[in-house]
Formats: C-alpha cells, sequence, structure tokens
C-alpha cells in the first residue's frame, strides 16, 4: 500500500491547515458563546476567500464547481478541515449538503440539479436530511412510519422525523418516505424533494443536545409531515430505491467523517500538550513533567495514528477495488475512530481540570457534540455485528469444509 502524496498536493494541505488554524480557530469563541448572527457574517467572508482560493467543496466534481478531489485527497483535506468545528462549512462541503449534493449529482434530474445542486453547490442555499424517527429505532431505518400517498401526479407525505441535522434554515429537504408498504422492506421506500416552506412540512423546534440548542447550520431539527403535496417529479431517484441510496450515500461520507474526526484528535493533542506543557503544578513541576500524563500523550499519538491508517486503507482499497471489498474495513473505520476520537478528546478536558469542562476552550464543544459519533452513521454496535457475522461466516464455512 502506497499513501504518499504528490508534493503540490502536501503544499495544499499544509496551506488549507494554516487557514484553519489563522482563520477560522480564531472564530471559535462566537461558536462556544452562542453568538451565532456574528459567527454567520464571518464566515461568510471567510467562505469566500476559500472560493477565491480554488479550494470550495472539494467533495464535487469541477463540472459542479467543486475541486474534484479523489476519495483519499478528500479524505487528507477533511482531516485539515475537522481541526476546527467551523472547517467543513466554511469549505462547502459539510454534513449533510455535501451528501446530498452527491446524490442529486448521481440521481438527479436536470431539472432537479437546476433547482436544488446548483445553488447548493455554490454555497447559495443549505438542506437537511430527513431518515431518522422518533419512534422507529434509527438503526433499522426499514421500520419507518412516514407514508408518501401517490395522488394522481402527486405524493401526499405524512410523517415524523428527527434529528435533521441543519434543518433550522435549510432550503430543501431530502425526505425518506415509504411509498409501497408492500414491497420487500428494502424497495419500500424512496427519496422526496421537499421544499422547506411548502405548506405541510414544519420544522417543530430545534432540539436541545445537552443544554445546547444552537441556531442555523448548528442545529438537529424535529420536523413534522403532515398532508404535504409535492409533484411525484421531486422524487430522486427511483422509486423504491431509497435504501439503496442511503447506502450509497453513506460510503464515500464514513471516509469524510472519520477523517474529520481524525482532524479533531490531532488538534487535541496538541491542544493538551501545551496547555501540559505551561501549566505549573508547582515551581519547578509542569503537568508535561508527570509521567501520567505523558502516558495519556503517547497513548492518544498511537491510537490516532492506528486508527488513521485503518482509515487511509480503507479509502485506498475503496478507490481500487470498490466498495464491497472494503465493506469490513468501512463498519471497522466507524467504530475504532468514533472511540479514539472520545477517548482523546476526555484525556484533554481531564488534563485541563475545571477549564476543561468550560466552554472557555473548544474541548467542551467536541465533548459534547462528537459523543454523538458512536450513535449516528451507525450505531457502534450495528457495526460490531456486520464485522463479527462475515468473520464467523468465513470461520464456519472452512469447519463446515
Ligand atoms: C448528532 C446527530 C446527528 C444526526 N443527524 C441526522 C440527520 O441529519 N438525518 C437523519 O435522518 N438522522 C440523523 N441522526 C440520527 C441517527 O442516524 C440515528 O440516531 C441513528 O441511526 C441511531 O438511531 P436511533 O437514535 O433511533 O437509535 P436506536 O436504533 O433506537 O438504537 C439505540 C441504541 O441501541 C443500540 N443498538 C441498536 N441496534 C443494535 C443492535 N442491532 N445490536 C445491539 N445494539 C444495538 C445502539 O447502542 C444504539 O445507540 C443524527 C443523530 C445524531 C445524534
Amino acid at each position: 500500500m502506497d499513501f504518499s502524496i504528490p508534493d503540490e498536493f502536501r503544499d495544499r494541505l499544509a496551506e488549507i491547515r494554516r487557514f484553519v488554524d489563522s482563520e477560522l480557530a480564531p472564530l471559535e469563541p462566537l461558536l462556544l458563546a452562542g453568538e451565532w448572527a456574528d459567527l454567520e457574517s464571518r464566515l461568510a467572508e471567510k467562505r469566500r476567500k476559500v472560493q477565491s482560493a480554488g479550494w470550495w467543496a472539494p467533495n464535487l466534481p469541477r463540472e459542479a464547481g467543486g475541486g474534484g478531489a479523489g476519495l483519499v485527497e478528500l479524505g487528507l483535506i477533511s482531516e485539515e478541515l475537522g481541526r476546527s468545528p467551523t472547517g467543513h462549512f466554511t469549505f462547502g462541503c459539510q454534513a449533510p449538503d455535501a451528501g446530498n449534493a452527491e446524490l442529486l449529482l448521481l440521481h438527479g434530474s436536470p431539472a432537479q440539479k437546476t433547482r436544488y445542486l446548483e445553488p447548493l453547490a455554490a454555497g447559495d442555499i443549505r438542506s437537511c436530511f430527513c431518515m431518522t424517527e422518533p419512534e422507529f429505532a434509527g438503526s433499522n431505518p426499514v421500520e419507518m412510519g412516514t407514508l408518501a400517498r401517490r395522488e394522481g401526479d402527486e405524493y401526499v407525505i405524512d410523517g415524523h422525523k428527527w434529528f435533521a441535522t441543519a434543518a433550522d434554515g435549510a432550503r430543501f429537504a431530502v425526505v425518506m418516505a415509504v411509498t409501497d408498504p408492500e414491497a420487500p422492506p428494502h424497495r419500500r421506500a424512496s427519496m422526496i424533494l421537499i421544499d422547506c416552506d411548502q405548506p405541510g412540512f414544519e420544522l417543530v423546534r430545534n432540539i436541545p443536545v445537552m443544554g445546547h440548542r444552537g441556531r442555523g447550520y448548528f442545529t438537529h431539527g424535529e420536523v413534522r409531515l403532515t398532508e404535504c403535496r409535492v409533484p411525484v417529479s421531486q422524487r430522486l431517484g427511483e422509486e423504491g430505491a431509497g435504501f439503496i441510496m442511503a447506502q450509497e450515500r453513506l460510503g464515500p461520507g464514513r471516509i469524510h467523517h472519520c477523517m474529520r474526526w481524525l482532524g479533531i484528535c490531532r488538534r487535541t493533542i496538541e491542544i493538551m500538550c501545551d496547555y501540559a506543557l505551561t501549566r505549573r503544578l508547582s515551581a519547578e513541576r509542569r503537568l508535561a513533567d508527570q509521567q501520567i500524563v505523558q502516558a495519556w500523550i503517547a497513548e492518544s499519538a498511537a491510537e490516532l495514528e492506528a486508527a488513521r491508517a485503518l482509515v487511509l486503507k480503507a479509502a485506498w482499497t475503496i478507490e481500487r477495488q470498490g466498495f464491497k471489498a472494503a465493506r469490513d474495513e468501512i463498519s471497522m473505520i466507524k467504530f475504532i475512530t468514533a472511540n479514539t476520537l472520545q477517548r482523546i478528546v476526555d484525556r484533554a478536558v481531564q488534563i485541563h481540570g475545571a477549564l476543561g469542562v468550560t466552554d472557555d476552550t473548544v474541548l467542551s464543544f467536541w465533548y459534547r457534540e462528537e459523543r454523538a459519533a458512536r450513535i449516528y452513521d451507525g450505531p457502534d454496535e450495528v457495526h460490531k455485528l456486520a464485522v463479527a457475522r462475515h468473520l464467523l461466516k468465513a470461520r464456519a464455512r472452512i469447519l463446515e469444509g
């Protein structure tokens, strides 16, 4: 396996890192203090800088106005952007818009591309993705209550969704709804594009997460659909293909997510080291001189590199052999990286003492917001079951001769 990258790309990564550290990290106090209006206008200005530097939307092909990065390249960019919570947003490749844009590119009709993809890719509008429902287990999404009933040339949609990230201020939603309750479970649902100002589409609330409700992009919405009527032409892709498309959306998304988490880990280790070097326990002793702190730093660095090697290997396998060949690795990186992230952020909080639990450093934001990493994108347990099932099946075949 060769993970080497061309010098030119290495230089670009270094520039992106400098931009994130010097232009975005200083905005973190606005995010931590919930000063949304100020943050949004500062980010709009940074987005313009990113666009003029030619770094915008690295996940999208050039013909769609993006940077056309391959999966490994995109992973490495995502790692740099992960260093600050606004990195991906500023570079136009934030969840859920990145995944929605990729879906529209693959499955959108020409009219859908003009109406939704073009302004989305340009960063002029935002979107959300409504699949999970409070009444049903999201880890088994074939169980779903949202129904799109066909009436002539329209779908009439009724349902209840939640945890639609960034629904507040989104122009449109990609809504997963059952279009044929009689079909086999994985062919029942379709994806439907719904404008958020459409009658019958209601953002009920921004759900508070551990005491923080957020605003705009930094939210998770509860959504109710009541007799929401849209033309059948608003369906994205084939009828019944919703789950297949959702799976497609998750594959490359997993690499971006994991690399973003690793970016958080690297910055956290730097913050941990800086604090350990400057915090004095007495005139002679710093935190950095304590072996237990040194052990935490070394363990964190080793865990980061181990997870990173696995994520890059998964991306490398996908690029060369496709998603099927990388199936288990894609599951493994989910739970390995999410847990690595949480251990490292937790150690950093501990090293900072009381300061660690305040909103005076970015650590508390990650501690709170990234707890969900073990839950979304498939709970860890589901991925572990999948990996174990494949390994056990392979061994059983050997035992049975
Ligand atoms: C911050 C955040 C952002 C999100 N963004 C979006 C979004 O934009 N759009 C969207 O549609 N959804 C989103 N989600 C929802 C997310 O996809 C679901 O939370 C996830 O799929 C799990 O579903 P659930 O919460 O219903 O948990 P459940 O399915 O009820 O599972 C609960 C717990 O049970 C355990 N479990 C589940 N299955 C098994 C099993 N087979 N074996 C053993 N244990 C198991 C796991 O520990 C799991 O955490 C988001 C969630 C969070 C927290």
